[in-house]
This record gives C-alpha cells, structure tokens and sequence, in this order.
C-alpha cells in the first residue's frame, strides 16, 4: 500500500515512518531527509534548496515534485511506499495522485507546545543521519552517535526561530491538505502526543485496519 504521513513538523513523523518502513517492507521516502543529503553533497538541487530550508520555508513544488518523482520511479517502490514530508501543498498533492495510488493518509496530531519541545530537544548524527531525542530516543553521550560515533547536532531548522516559521508555514501551505483528502475519503486522524512506540502501535493498527474509517476518526 502506498501510504502519506500527514503532520505539523516534529510530530514524529520521520521516526514512525522508519518503523513502518521495517516492518512493512516498504521504503521511506523522506523528502526532508533527501533534500538534506543533496546539502551535504552540495549538489544544484541542495544548493537551490539550502536557504529555504535553513529559514524554515518551503522548497519550491516544481524542484520538489521533480525529486519524489524521480524517487518513486524506482524498483523498489512497486509493492507500495511510506511518504514522511510530501505533499505539503495542495500542487504537490495534486501532483502526486496523478502517479500514484493513494491507500491511506495518516494524519498525526499533536500540540504545539510538544512539538516546540521534541524539535528543540532533536538532535541529527552528521554521518549515519539516526535521528535522536535528549528524553526519548537518548544517546549515551549527547554529542556522539551510539551507532557509528558520528557528531550529534541541532538542526538549522529546530532552532526557536525557524521553528515558529515552519509552524507557520504548516498552517498555511499543509494544513489544508487535511481536508483535502477527508474531500477522497482516506485520511484517519492518529494521537501523536505519546511515546515514540505509543506512536508507532497506533500507527500500525491503522494501517492493517482494512476499513479506512473505522478508528480513529473524530
Ligand atoms: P520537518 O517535518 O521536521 O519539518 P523535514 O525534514 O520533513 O522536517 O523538512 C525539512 C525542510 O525541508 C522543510 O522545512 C522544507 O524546507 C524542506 N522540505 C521537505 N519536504 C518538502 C516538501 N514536500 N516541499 C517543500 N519543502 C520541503
Ligand atoms: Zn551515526
């Protein structure tokens, strides 16, 4: 099944999608994460998308669409896949039905305030890209991976200011994509404001109920 996680930022949608990604074999595809890897390898696509990003904005849709396209054109793609940050606009929404059947959409929701609080306490390793949290997904020491010993650091983007920007953004360009697919019929609201595996045991259950509207829906 091809599945769309829906969500403001922080709200754990790269974490649980990396498990569904496992245990559904399935990929993630993970348009933050891809547009991060074109920065570090300072590629034209990263260099165009850099200062978006760093502010908190929004890449632009066609630079954007371009890369999922491409993406989804793979192998490996065929027996379905997890989208983490894609759609964020109703373009790209629109774009991506056009290509692709959309199986269910999950809508992850979660307050402000524990969205601040999980962003600011994120932190990214700078080799391997294993995602960490100082109180939930803790490494032993706060600045080295547990897994490959690479240098932990903070988002560009998770500092207070681009944070309050990307929430913004979110309420403008993302949030109406919510009823955008209640219009189709296949998004089921899911509880985020718990633990990383509360998250993901929701999450799951969702996705392996057959009937779309059955739980979860307010
Ligand atoms: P989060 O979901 O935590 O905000 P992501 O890693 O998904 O973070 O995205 C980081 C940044 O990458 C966004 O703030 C934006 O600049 C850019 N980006 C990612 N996905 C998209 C997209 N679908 N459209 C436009 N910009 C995107
Ligand atoms: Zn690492």
């Amino acid at each position: 099944m091809n599945i769309i996680l829906l969500g403001p930022p922080g709200v754990g949608k790269g974490t649980v999608a990396v498990k569904v990604s496992k245990e559904l074999k399935i990929p993630h595809i993970a348009t933050g994460d891809m547009l991060r890897s074109n920065v570090a390898q300072k590629t034209k696509l990263g260099l165009e998308a850099k200062h978006y990003m760093d502010k908190g904005l929004l890449v632009p849709d066609g630079v954007v669409i371009k890369m999922v396209k491409e993406r989804l054109k793979n192998n490996d793609c065929k027996n379905g896949f997890i989208l983490d940050g894609f759609p964020r606009t109703i373009k790209q929404a629109d774009e991506i039905s056009a290509i692709a059947n959309i199986g269910k959409v999950l809508n992850l929701q979660a307050n402000d305030s524990i969205i601040i609080k999980r962003l600011n306490r994120r932190r990214v390793c700078s080799k391997c890209g294993f995602v960490y949290h100082l109180d939930y997904i803790k490494p032993k020491n706060k600045e080295i991976c547990d897994k490959c010993g690479g240098h932990l650091y903070q988002r560009e983007d998770d500092k207070p200011e681009a944070i309050k920007e990307r929430l913004k953004v979110y309420r403008e360009k993302t949030a109406p994509l919510i009823e955008y697919y209640q219009n189709k019929g296949i998004i089921i609201n899911v509880d985020a404001s718990g633990t990383p595996e509360e998250e993901f045991n929701l999450v799951i259950e969702v996705i392996n109920n057959k009937s779309s509207n059955a739980c979860a829906n307010k």
